[in-house]
């Protein structure tokens, strides 16, 4: 289970006295499992007894979702999933971006992007003080972009040209469009790396065999 930084190990608190308010589903926001929950508070109207706001308690972190009585989520969910192996700097950043989502922040989570996947370009080599353009070029050029995605990244280029010099307005479905390439590039510059490398050093010394290649019929 992965719990936000600095929160205590699941089963040494407790809350006080939740009550069955009835079950739901939701995806939690603090350890983005996806959850079913009974427990939790709420509020009743006065002159009734409906419900109007809710609070569920997540059953794996213990963390309080809010929700209304039009079934609007508070903290929303935390987009794509925790990455690991990432540099701590670029690790925050990524972790802000996804924050940065789940409260519809989506220019500020297009800005972290870019500054991450700068970051990122840098670190694998680019020059410093170049444009967001030449950045995401850089990791294309480089092999970090799978052929395939190229349509996905021109897109993104293209609309990073439409804002280069002004404050843009930013659609959610651009910001997940840049923020899921921010995850796919975290993905296979240091997660699938850091993998590939510790299976290696466990075969070299003789703790597992590498795995076989799949047959393939020609
Ligand atoms: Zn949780």
């Amino acid at each position: 289970m992965t719990l936000p930084p600095g929160w205590p190990e699941k089963g040494i608190h407790t809350w006080t006295a939740p009550q069955d308010i009835g079950q739901t589903a939701f995806r939690c926001p603090y350890c983005s499992r996806d959850v079913g929950s009974y427990l939790g508070y709420q509020t009743t109207m006065h002159g009734n007894r409906s419900p109007i706001f809710k609070v569920y308690l997540c059953g794996y972190c213990s963390g309080a979702t809010f929700f209304d009585h039009e079934g609007r989520q508070w903290p929303g969910a935390r987009p794509g999933e925790a990455v690991a192996s990432v540099p701590p700097t670029v690790a925050e950043l990524y972790e802000e971006v996804r924050s940065c989502m789940s409260v519809n922040a989506y220019t500020a989570a297009v800005l972290a992007s870019r500054k991450l996947l700068m970051n990122t370009a840098v670190a694998k080599g680019a020059e410093p003080n170049l444009g967001f353009v030449a950045y995401v070029d850089h990791l294309a050029a480089s092999g970090y972009i799978p052929p395939d995605a190229k349509p996905w990244v021109d897109h993104i280029r293209t609309k990073a040209n439409e804002a280069t010099h002004e404050i843009p307005q930013v659609a959610a479905a651009d910001a997940e469009e840049l923020v899921a390439l921010v995850e796919m590039l975290m993905k296979l510059v240091y997660e699938l790396p850091a993998k590939v490398n510790a299976r290696v050093a466990k075969a070299e010394s003789g703790e597992v065999a590498p795995a076989e290649p799949p047959d393939v019929e020609r």
